[in-house]
């Protein structure tokens, strides 16, 4: 059976940074696959729930590229926390031979299409998404 990784909060897990828990969606193209489930945000050692945060610049490449941070409501730089999320889901990924995620759009680690910055979504990729994409992880994007 195939593996991929999926975002936790896209399972009814409680991740988001708002404490919400999102009501069971439609997993399109999931079938099939064994899914491992992950929160870059919490996995990098972050609270639930938790300030709102951003990628100042860019989009996640820019992160990992060292060319932009990503700052929290409160204006707490929160980078290294991004970075340890999205490096401990590759590790993930690859020690179970993963080479599928689904993840979450519009959040600053599992956007895959668009990204919030001040307070809408923009063109742009989360820095766990664009770690995997780095890795030759192909990315399906949900809603
Ligand atoms: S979108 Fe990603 S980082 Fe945000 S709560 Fe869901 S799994 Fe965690």
């Amino acid at each position: 059976m195939k593996t991929a990784i999926i975002s936790r909060c896209l399972i009814g897990e409680r991740c988001r940074w708002d404490g919400r828990i999102m009501p069971p969606g439609e997993l399109t193209g999931a079938d099939g696959f064994r899914l491992i489930a992950v929160c870059p945000e919490m996995d990098g050692g972050l609270p639930c729930p938790r300030p709102a945060s951003q990628i100042v610049s860019g989009d996640g490449f820019s992160v990992i590229d060292q060319k932009s941070s990503v700052i929290d409501s409160f204006g707490g730089n929160v980078t290294d926390k991004y970075l340890v999320g999205a490096e401990t889901a590759l590790k993930i990924a690859l020690k179970n031979g993963a080479k599928s995620a689904f993840l979450k759009d519009k959040s600053p680690s599992c956007g895959v299409r668009r990204i919030y910055r001040d307070g809408k979504p923009v063109p742009g990729i989360g820095v766990t998404a664009a770690l995997l994409s780095r890795h030759n992880i192909k990315l399906e994007c949900i809603e």
